[in-house]
């Protein structure tokens, strides 16, 4: 990789680019316990999985998408139905209020398949900018580099990033990895977010990358 995109946006202590690059693209796999065969249920297990582990949330998906296998069939739904089906998740009631809505719009507008593009997909309920990088990322390969609590928090740790906000940081991200990489760079951000470098004390003594990361704004750590 070269040009424009080796540069990096962050001006807090640095990481040579080179090194970014490998926590970026460390092989092992990223993304684990989805369990979805469609776009549609793509995207109901991506608004689902707020707050929520995908452990959790596989626990109902299986059941839900047999009783729902098309956008329509949400629609003639209501979320009370949905909210029964949903209860071991997290937020449950205002996820079964999304899904209904956002299933009787894509059943309404959009043929029962779900809009393509990004911009499209954040005007549903629920969905958001972060939901829909997501889901265009893995259902269409439409380079995105979606930001959620474990990406920011990994980045603004490793001085890739010093912003909060979440489209900033993904702005100072895109800015580093050319945008065949966004995808996997999110997913092993959340990776490594979930597993090393923890929200409340990540393990720096076992950190891959511990030589090379300046744990901005780190306090305790084992
Ligand atoms: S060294 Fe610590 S703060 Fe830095 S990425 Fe690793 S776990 Fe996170």
């Amino acid at each position: 990789m070269g040009g424009s995109h080796d540069k990096r946006p962050g001006d807090g202590p640095r990481i040579e680019s080179s090194d970014e690059r490998a926590v970026l693209q460390d092989p092992r796999p990223a993304r684990e316990g989805d369990d979805y065969q469609d776009e549609l249920q793509l995207l109901v297990s991506v608004m689902l999985s707020a707050q929520s582990t995908d452990a959790v949330v596989n626990t109902v998906t299986p059941a839900l998408f047999a009783k729902y296998p098309t956008a329509a069939h949400y629609a003639k739904s209501t979320p009370e139905k949905l909210g029964a089906q949903i209860k071991r998740v997290g937020l449950w009631r205002g996820k079964a209020r999304n899904i209904h809505q956002t299933m009787t719009r894509i059943a309404r507008d959009h043929g029962g398949k779900i809009p393509r593009s990004r911009e499209e997909l954040r005007e549903l309920p629920g969905v958001g900018w972060k939901t829909a990088g997501v889901v265009v990322n893995h259902a269409f390969g439409t380079p995105a580099f979606p930001v959620d609590t474990h990406v920011g928090r990994v980045a603004r740790r490793l001085g890739l990033t010093r912003h909060e906000d979440p489209d900033k940081v993904e702005r100072d991200l895109s800015a580093i990895l050319p945008p065949e990489r966004w995808g996997r760079g999110h997913q092993l951000l959340i990776w490594h977010g979930r597993r090393t470098c923890e929200a409340r004390k990540p393990h720096c003594s076992r950190c891959a990358v511990r030589d090379l990361c300046p744990r901005r704004g780190v306090k305790e750590s084992d």
